[in-house]
């Protein structure tokens, strides 16, 4: 039997508790030839993206959410659940191979129940670095930007709050993706205040790549500044 890159899975929903299919991509199937300046993944075979499954929707409430969520729903969650989603969901799957399109609507439900159920910033910044990714993919331009303004501006209250400790985004990663997705928005300032934020930390960080890949940041966003000065 030959081996496709596709499988599915069953997942249960973690708010109404049905079970659901979800397509998920085989690791073998999946090579990243390089990484963009904000981490986006560029596979080797473009036909073949496991970003576009990430998101889970459940077809019975419309809840949506990656494996970044946690299983605990404050009180009251599940009722907001219900009237903010549920009650305008149409029950249809996003389980099979999705189109990009499709996988942007998976990730902009996720974003609106992570943002019900009140998941860390550092969460709902990484739905809508991804929702940006895909744009970036169909060359959308403007919802691209939207998509980083509204991850960046995520980061920015991870940070702030401290949200992201405990998860895989490290102090100095998160200080970072403010710099770049800034950087990537035309906001200068908030760029150039970042980018040194995480140069200062070079003597104590464990990520001496990161630090490496701010400094070339900078220096791109100077003769950028630079070019638009002429
Ligand atoms: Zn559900």
């Amino acid at each position: 039997m030959e081996i496709t890159p596709y499988y599915h899975k069953q997942i249960d929903c973690i708010n109404c508790k049905k079970k659901f299919n979800t397509t998920k991509v085989r690791s073998k199937f999946v090579k990243v030839e390089k990484q963009e300046s904000d981490f986006q993944p560029i596979y080797a075979n473009k036909e073949i993206n496991p970003i576009l499954y990430n998101a889970f929707v459940c077809e019975h409430c419309g809840f949506s959410f990656t494996e970044d969520f946690t299983k605990y729903f404050a009180p009251g969650v599940k009722e907001e659940i219900q009237s903010k989603i549920t009650a305008n969901w149409n029950p249809h799957s996003l389980g099979n191979e999705r189109t990009i399109e499709e996988a942007i609507s998976a990730y902009k439900l996720a974003f609106l129940s992570g943002s019900v159920k009140k998941e860390k910033y550092v969460a709902t910044a990484g739905l809508a670095l991804r929702t940006a990714w895909l744009y970036r993919l169909l060359e959308n331009e403007e919802q691209e930007k939207r998509f980083l303004t509204i991850a960046r501006n995520h980061y920015s209250d991870s940070y702030s709050n401290e949200d992201y400790a405990g998860t895989q985004m490290s102090e100095v990663r998160i200080i970072y993706m403010v710099a770049e997705l800034s950087r990537r928005i035309g906001d200068r300032e908030q760029a150039t205040r970042f980018f040194s934020r995480v140069i200062e930390k070079q003597s104590t960080s464990v990520e001496p790549k990161l630090i490496e890949l701010a400094k070339e940041q900078w220096q791109l966003m100077r003769e950028e500044n630079e070019k638009g000065a002429l």
